[in-house]
């Protein structure tokens, strides 16, 4: 069973974990080592099925072949040259972003690091229009930086760090009139995610986007759609927003941009929108280098060749059917959509299921009390979702005996 285990324990780096880093995660469940498509080892040698594939981070899995030559190339040319200078990966990253978005003519992109960077961009788009209000919705979570922070609904992560920016609003997420009664005159740009992944990958119904796209255009507000999660092929499409048909003012990237790699974007549709941001009003040292840019063109070009896109609507509606047809009394359904689930339990068991699956080599997210989150690698297989789906009524079994 053991790879290639070394002489320190799960348990002693544990201990050196605790030690040394501010313990804001908790301390985490795993020392991981090395991994290898859907699947991760830890410093013992044990397995695991990785869904959670770092938070829909991991779009091509890990250690994929062109992924890993794509960066290996770039960084022994050059990793990182400041945003004094451009590269050719940087121009071409951006193109292809505009062109998979369908992006009109003079829409434009700002890379930084992270999603909360490419929301903080957002936000100070927003702050340009001359208005101060924003309209996130309620469940919404869009990172957590303090300007970010301000948009994230969670009244835990957003009351120890109070006063944040004022002026922003929550409505009830799919809710049309709570969102129209909102919008005003004063509103510079309402925030919303396709699917609320932090939430338990709750979905926008396509018609609450497009009353969106309306009410914000009849008042002159701007519709932002936060891709951080969604965006890069997890729903089945490039973005989440594409199956709706509208056309947003921005959207923000990040998560699966990168394959790993650290990269966020925004992206301004059209001159308007892209001219609110002018020379020297924003920057990041980092943003969009040589390295990270040759990662996202690497995952954008793999997406690409090997099909991904109908891959993750075939294997997101083969997880639904399959985990439906368990017709098992303690599962309610299957939410979200592509690659972006959420099993839904009839009791508040699922860190109890998510221990039981760590033990027997699944790693999936205990997103919400009574739901398990699915955001494995868009690689995954069928018959890798296969061993998952079989082993979960005894998961489920054995967290009923544990939380009994
Ligand atoms: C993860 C996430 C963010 C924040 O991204 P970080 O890279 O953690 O800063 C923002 N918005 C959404 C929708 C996310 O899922």
């Amino acid at each position: 069973m053991t790879g290639t285990a070394s002489s320190e324990s799960q348990g002693d780096l544990l201990e050196r974990y605790t030690r040394s880093l501010i313990t804001v995660f908790g301390t985490p469940q795993l020392v991981l080592e090395r991994g290898d498509g859907a699947w991760v080892w830890d410093t013992d040698g044990k397995r695991y099925l990785d869904l959670v594939g770092g938070v829909a981070v991991n779009s091509l899995g890990h250690n994929h072949p062109a992924l890993v030559a794509a960066v290996s190339k770039q960084v022994a040319e050059m990793a990182h040259i400041s945003n004094f200078y451009t590269s050719r990966a940087q121009i071409e990253l951006a193109e292809r972003i505009l062109e998979i978005a369908q992006a009109p003519e003079g829409s434009g992109v700002f890379f930084g690091n992270s999603g909360a960077e490419a929301i903080e961009a957002a936000i100070k788009l927003a702050r340009r229009t001359g208005r101060t209000g924003i309209v996130a919705a309620e469940g919404a979570f869009h990172g957590r930086t303090t300007g970010a922070l301000a948009l994230t609904h969670k009244a835990a992560y957003r009351e120890p760090f109070a006063p944040l920016i004022p002026e922003v609003s929550h409505v009830p997420y799919n809710d049309i009139e709570a969102l129209r009664a909102v919008v005003t005159e004063e509103t510079s740009a309402v925030f919303l995610e396709p699917v609320q992944g932090e939430a338990g990958a709750i979905p926008a119904d396509p018609a609450y986007l497009r009353a969106a796209r309306e009410i914000t255009a009849a008042v002159g507000a701007l519709l932002f759609i936060d891709e951080v999660q969604t965006g890069i092929g997890r729903t089945g499409d490039w973005f989440g927003f594409q199956a709706s048909g509208i056309v947003p003012d921005a959207i923000t990237l990040a998560k699966g941009l990168g394959g790993g790699l650290p990269i966020g974007a925004l992206v301004t549709f059209g001159p308007e929108v892209t001219g609110l941001l002018t020379a020297g009003q924003h920057g990041s040292t980092f943003g969009g280098n040589p390295l990270v840019a040759a990662a996202g063109l690497s995952v954008l070009t793999s997406i690409e060749s090997d099909g991904l896109l109908r891959h993750v609507s075939d294997m997101g509606e083969h997880l639904a059917t399959a985990v439906g047809s368990l017709g098992h009394s303690e599962i309610e359904g299957v939410r979200g959509r592509g690659l972006l689930r959420a099993i839904v339990l009839r009791s508040e068991i699922s860190a109890a299921v998510a221990a039981a699956a760590r033990e027997a080599g699944f790693l999936v997210n205990p997103v919400s009390p009574n739901a398990i989150r699915l955001i494995p690698p868009l690689v995954v297989s069928r018959e890798e979702l296969d061993l998952f789906i079989a082993a979960l009524p005894g998961l489920i079994a054995t967290a009923k005996e544990s939380s009994s």
